[in-house]
């Protein structure tokens, strides 16, 4: 392993620097980004905001001319004519009393006309005979006798007191007859119409005979009655007649399809408008436009139905429109909602506070403009809000998640390039640092036999006299170093053609046990490893490999000398050759530095030097091993290492075992 040069970056710090370069620009990305997402966001809520603010205006000005021209009419009221079923009332009330269109229409009135009962004192005689005497009978003859008078309110009040005493006399069908006559009447009793009075009697005495099937016949003729207007009621006297007929029917509420609704508004305009025209409490929509003269918008709630009242006071007559929700819908809202392509925009009109006139509540959570009674001259709020802005929001949402996937997407890239670039750059100043240390590791190679030549050299030419064995030992000195560096020279050449694919491999029937033993040899005679003990276990017989020669020996001779270099105090090498089936393994064990976990599988590689070679001081090229690896791999088998740091190495050559007789012969 290469120790690092003071002021350079190791290479996996190159990296980080690179990602820390990309991360400050994602981060500029990202920024970037999300400004661009709020902008877009706020654009989108603005356009949205935008196109309810022109749809509310649009509607509201419609809503204002359908008023207006409803107000025109007031104007006229009597050519106005609504049907009876139209769910609206005019109404005109004067000096004169009060008049409403349609007639009968209207369930009950604010006033009822002045009473035309007959005088009581009348019947003060059949009276004292009924309380007093208790002389029904009597009593009886002379009602009989006043039902035949002319006048139908005399008439009504004797036959109600006629139809009393039967009763009391206990003969209730006659009872039932009387009631029944009286109910056909036209005149008034007790200020209410006979008829009604006839009707409810009728009812009554039947509950009391427990006559329910005739009862709820007679009920239901009673509601209709009601219903159907014919007789002129005020409010309480309705309502109390309406609850009578209901409690015999079984608490059915009577059908009256708003009507009641509309009575109400009547009544309504009756208390709080009169005939001054302005609205005497609450909130108004009261227009005046001058002392005398007003009109004025106002929607109020009866029993949860909305009822629009528009009135115009002038001259003492008032006179207005009492719209129930039908007409509403039907003459003002639909029109100017449906009449026109409002596109996604939904609309919701409603009393403040009150709840839904038309069109449904507007979802909760949608954006909605609002145009309150208060800020326009109708008579109701009117909410907006863009039916599709959950999915104009979602489209915005997709395209977030577009932008986001996109950044993404860049972010990832950015990071990546960066890495990749951080990973060249860095393996690049790593290979750099790997020559200039194999030129360095070269050069001292070379030195070392080069000093010991010319050191024997000049003791040769300096002393003539030298004696003849000790002329003979420089010799053989001057020779080693010569092999030393012809091998040296020969294995960089060597490694240059393997690395050029130039390295030509001559296959031939060769013997492993041989091959090993006179490597073996050679390398005790001249791997200058004198006071080195190294073994040779061989099989007995041939061991059969097929193989380049020089090549195979130069592998092994790679490993011997590294079994030496890395030897530290051990002096123990031992070379095995093992026929194991269909391979051949060739170990050379060493009790040397040993290698760590981690740099097994590198020190295979060029250049590559382990930490406790370096750490040991123990000079190296760096391409032994890469020459071993290349050999065995070209004739086809494997080399692999065992090591324990501190305890030594066995590296082990597997190559296939070749044919026996072949290698016999030769
Ligand atoms: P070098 O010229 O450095 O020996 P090699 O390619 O032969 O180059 O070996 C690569 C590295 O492997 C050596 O630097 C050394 O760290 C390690 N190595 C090789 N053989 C042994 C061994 N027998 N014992 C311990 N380390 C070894």
């Amino acid at each position: 392993m290469v120790a690092r040069r003071p002021g350079r970056l190791p290479p996996g710090k190159t990296v980080v620097l690179f990602v820390a370069v990309a991360g400050v620009s994602v981060v500029a990305l990202v920024w970037m980004g999300a400004r661009l997402l709020t902008q877009e966001r706020t654009l989108e809520a603005r356009r949205l905001q935008e196109r309810r603010e022109a749809a509310a205006d649009r509607v509201v000005a419609a809503l204002e001319q359908v008023l207006l021209a409803e107000e025109r009419r007031l104007a006229n009221p009597r050519v106005a004519n609504p049907s009876a079923t139209d769910d609206l009332l005019v109404v005109v009330a004067g000096p004169a009393g009060i008049r409403i269109w349609p007639e009968k229409a209207v369930l009950f009135y604010p006033v009822m006309p002045a009473a035309r009962d007959a005088p009581s004192h009348l019947y003060s005689h059949a009276e004292r005979l009924e309380f007093i005497e208790r002389d029904h009978t009597r009593a009886i003859a002379i009602l009989r006798l006043q039902t035949g008078s002319p006048s139908p309110s005399v008439r009504a009040g004797a036959e109600l007191r006629l139809a009393r005493n039967l009763r009391k006399a206990g003969r209730p069908d006659e009872a039932l007859e009387v009631f029944h006559r009286l109910s056909e009447s036209t005149g008034t009793v007790s200020g209410l119409p006979a008829g009604l009075v006839g009707r409810s009697a009728r009812c009554l005495l039947l509950e009391e005979l427990g006559r329910r099937d005739k009862l709820r016949q007679e009920a239901r003729e009673l509601r209709q009655a009601l219903a159907s207007g014919q007789w002129t009621l005020d409010r309480d006297a309705y309502l109390h007649y309406a609850g009578q007929a209901a409690r015999w029917l079984n608490q059915e509420r009577p059908t009256d399809d708003g009507r009641q609704a509309l009575a109400e508004g009547v009544c309504w305009l009756w208390e709080n408008v009169g005939r001054s025209g302005q609205v005497e409490a609450g909130e108004s929509q009261s227009v005046t436009s001058s002392e005398r003269d007003s009109i004025g918008r106002r929607s109020v709630r009866f029993q949860g139905t909305p009822v629009t009242v528009l009135w115009r006071t002038s001259g003492g007559e008032m006179t207005a429109l009492v719209a129930g929700p039908r007409y509403q819908q039907r003459r003002w809202f639909d029109p100017v909602f449906n009449g026109s392509d409002f596109g996604s925009v939904r609309f919701s009109v409603h009393d403040h506070g009150t709840g839904p006139i038309y069109g449904a509540p507007l979802a909760a959570g949608l954006p909605t403009t609002l145009r309150s009674a208060s800020a326009t001259a109708l008579p109701w709020d009117i909410s907006v809000a863009i039916g599709d802005s959950h999915s104009a929001l979602s489209g915005f949402a997709q395209r977030r998640r577009f932008m986001i996937f996109g950044l993404a997407l860049v972010v990832l890239f950015v990071i990546a390039a960066s890495y990749f670039a951080g990973r060249a750059v860095s393996r690049e100043l790593a290979a750099a640092t790997l020559q200039t240390d194999f030129v360095s590791a070269v050069s001292h190679e070379f030195r070392t036999p080069l000093t010991s030549m010319k050191q024997f050299t000049e003791m040769l030419v300096d002393d003539d006299d030298l004696p003849t064995e000790e002329r003979r030992a420089y010799y053989r000195a001057q020779e080693r170093a010569t092999r030393r560096l012809s091998r040296l020279v020969e294995s960089l050449l060597d490694f240059g053609r393997m690395e050029a694919g130039a390295r030509p491999y001559r296959s031939e029937p060769l013997d492993a046990a041989e091959l090993v033993q006179t490597v073996v040899e050679e390398f005790r005679q001249e791997g200058g490893c004198n006071s080195f003990s190294i073994e040779c276990a061989v099989p007995e017989g041939a061991v059969p490999i097929d193989g380049d020669r020089e090549a195979l020996a130069q592998a092994l001779w790679n490993l011997l000398d590294n079994a030496v270099k890395y030897s530290g105090d051990s002096r123990i090498v031992r070379v095995e050759v093992d026929d194991i089936g269909k391979l051949v393994a060739i170990r050379v064990h060493d009790q040397g530095l040993g290698i760590a976990p981690a740099e097994r599988r590198r020190i295979f590689d060029k250049f590559e030097r382990g930490s406790s070679a370096a750490a040991a001081g123990v000079k190296g090229t760096g391409i032994g091993l890469a020459m071993v690896r290349h050999i065995v791999d070209a004739h086809g088998g494997k080399v692999t290492v065992d090591s324990r740091p501190g305890a030594g190495s066995t590296f082990t050559i597997e190559l296939p075992r070749g044919r026996m007789n072949r290698c016999r012969e030769s």
